[in-house]
């Protein structure tokens, strides 16, 4: 989609750092990190939201990859969260689906 802004991170319009990329998916950090640690992995095919989902492999390869980067920086030796925001109650602001990886501190239950 011509204005969406991570479209345009994926096809080079607003240059970026990745963190990983492949065809599919690609890894970048969060302008405003929420964290020490705030990662979002985002599937290059632009799909509104987690609601608009409708082939399961794209949660494999997003899932999937989350976990990778997290095993790969050793998020997982203290921990992590995975977040998905979907909609306007959900907290979405960017409607292209991301998931977010946040690590580095402790993230509290339920949050705020
Ligand atoms: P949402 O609220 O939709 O779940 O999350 C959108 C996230 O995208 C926010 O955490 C926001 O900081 C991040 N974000 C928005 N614009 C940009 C950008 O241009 N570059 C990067 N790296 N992150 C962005
Ligand atoms: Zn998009």
């Amino acid at each position: 989609m011509s204005d969406c802004i991570f479209c345009k991170i994926a096809n080079g319009e607003i240059p970026v750092e990745f963190v990983y990329r492949d065809d599919d998916v690609f890894v970048i950090r969060d302008i405003n990190p929420q964290g020490p640690t705030h990662f979002l992995v985002i599937p290059t095919q632009h799909i509104a939201s987690s609601a608009e989902v409708t082939d399961p492999s794209v949660w494999s390869k997003v899932v999937g990859r989350a976990v990778e980067v997290a095993r790969q920086m050793a998020l997982d030796k203290d921990g992590y969260r995975m977040v998905v925001n979907t909609g306007d109650q959900g907290g979405q602001t960017v409607p292209h689906l991301h998931l977010h990886l946040l690590s580095g501190r402790h993230f509290g239950w339920p949050p705020g």
